[in-house]
């Protein structure tokens, strides 16, 4: 299924990054604060009335627009029309009605987008007296709410909410094949791996309608299997989009990557990980896909003196919270290493598919409670009662504990170390499910 995508609009200093954190926090469950793991978050699932859905916060989107605010702002919101299936449009009720304000008011009554007014810093009610001004934008009933102090922020999550499309299905005929999405930064070279993939001499089978508006997914075979290559911002189709806006269009990859097994991130030798690539690994990580590293542009190392061995370790430092990534290095001009990227994929799609039995799993996870038991909490030690691999792609265990509530981040991963050491499972999350004994 495909996850509806929310996103946040608004001038400078509405507060837009104050409601972002105020939502997304209350999604994050273990904050994994170690040095390295820490990243800017502009996505995050939200979970709300049986609805999951992305939030984005577009003004932590990275546009370069020569500094240009006004630029910059037209720019997120015209990335929010294209990708969004909802868009919050946020206005500060201290400032009231500004001319910037009104600007993007009419840029979003044109789209034929859901909108959703919402006047931020109504602290108290004296504040709340000023929220009729807001209906002089013409884009429907103002929400009152202060994302400081949080309020009315249930309530703005039950508009959302309601405003949401259906969930939308994959197509049936993509089910059980191997999906890869090609995602990154703009001039990385993803068009032209693509095409240097498709050129190689391996026959397309046939073009799908991908789930989104105009996705179109390419279904190649390889090694006599057939494999979905999804299309990220519309990369095969130049030029029927105003190119500019596709080219920032992260929400794309963010619902390519949704759609995925496996997530090639595109990497440019010239500027190898800037923060954009960490949002982006990052949220691979999180939605549990597969990752491989594609250096591109491998072409002009030499020139730049740089050598792969170094370039790795300091990609792998980067990314450490993506254990045992694989770093390949490609050169889509001159086809150098491209058949590497499905090589590559397949072998994690392999590892994603692996299936252990529970004595199996069982045997491992017993081990690592003997060689280094979990630490005491008042007086209590987690135990792991029993352990099981309940599912494939990603793989996913179930460990019921007597008391989930004692479980350290530190032992988790520590858990899930030991299971990658005895399993492999190279170049995929694993998703770790605590369960108190007798839950379901
Ligand atoms: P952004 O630029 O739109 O992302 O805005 P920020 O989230 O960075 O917020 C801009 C400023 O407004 C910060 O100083 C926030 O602390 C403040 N702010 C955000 N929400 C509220 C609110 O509900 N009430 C008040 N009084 N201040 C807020
Ligand atoms: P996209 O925005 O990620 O789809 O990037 P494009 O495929 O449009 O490529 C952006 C620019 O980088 C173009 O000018 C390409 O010619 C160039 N480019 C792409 N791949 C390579 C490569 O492997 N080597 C070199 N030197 N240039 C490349």
């Amino acid at each position: 299924m495909t996850k509806p995508v929310v996103a946040i609009v608004g001038r400078p200093n509405v507060g837009k990054s104050t409601l972002f954190n105020r939502i997304a926090g209350r999604s994050i469950a273990i904050v994994e604060d170690l040095p390295g793991t820490t990243r800017d978050r502009v996505y995050q699932d939200v979970a709300w009335q049986d609805r999951v859905f992305v939030l984005v916060d577009t003004g932590g989107l990275e546009i370069s627009t020569d500094d240009d605010i006004g630029k910059m702002v037209r720019a997120q919101v015209e990335i929010a029309i294209a990708e969004a299936d909802v868009i919050v449009f946020l206005v500060d009720v201290t400032d009231s009605v500004t001319i910037p304000d009104k600007e993007i008011a009419e840029v979003l009554r044109r789209s034929d987008k859901q909108v959703l007014l919402v006047v931020n810093k109504c602290d108290n009610w004296s504040r709340r007296d000023h929220l009729a001004e807001f209906y002089e934008l013409s884009v429907g009933e103002p929400v009152a709410i202060s994302a400081h102090h949080a309020i009315g922020t249930t309530d703005l999550l039950d508009a959302v909410t309601a405003m949401l499309p259906s969930g939308e299905e994959q197509p049936e005929q993509l089910a059980d094949k191997m999906k890869v999405a090609i995602v990154g930064r703009p001039n990385v070279g993803k068009s032209m791996l693509l095409n240097s993939i498709l050129g190689e001499d391996r026959s397309i089978v046939s073009d799908v309608a991908g789930t989104t508006r105009d996705a179109i997914d390419t279904i190649v075979e390889y090694e006599g299997e057939q494999v979905v290559l999804i299309d990220t911002g519309g990369i095969r189709r130049r030029g029927r989009i105003d190119r500019g806006i596709e080219k920032y269009s992260v929400l794309r990859a963010i619902r390519a990557i949704d759609r995925a097994d496996i997530a090639i991130l595109v990497l440019d030798v010239t500027d190898p990980l800037a923060a954009q690539d960490m949002h982006i690994a990052g949220y691979v990580h999180d939605a549990l896909k597969g990752m491989v590293v594609v250096v591109n542009k491998w072409d002009l190392a030499i020139e730049l003196d740089i050598e792969a061995p170094h370039l790795t370790q300091v990609i792998a430092a980067k990314l450490k919270f993506f254990p045992d990534v694989s770093i390949i290095y490609t050169s889509a001009l001159n086809g150098e290493g491209v058949t590497d990227v499905l090589k590559y994929s397949k072998k994690v799609f392999e590892e994603r598919n692996k299936r252990f039995t529970t004595p199996q799993v069982n045997k491992v996870i017993k081990e690592a409670l003997i060689t280094h038991s979990p630490r005491t909490v008042k007086g209590r030690r987690l135990n792991v009662l029993y352990a099981t691999q309940s599912e494939v792609n990603p793989p996913t265990f179930v460990l019921f504990v007597n008391d989930s509530n004692l479980l350290h981040f530190s032992y988790k991963r520590y858990l899930e170390n030991k299971l990658r050491d005895a399993f492999g499972f190279k170049g995929t999350p694993l998703n770790l499910i605590f369960k108190n004994r007798g839950e379901k």
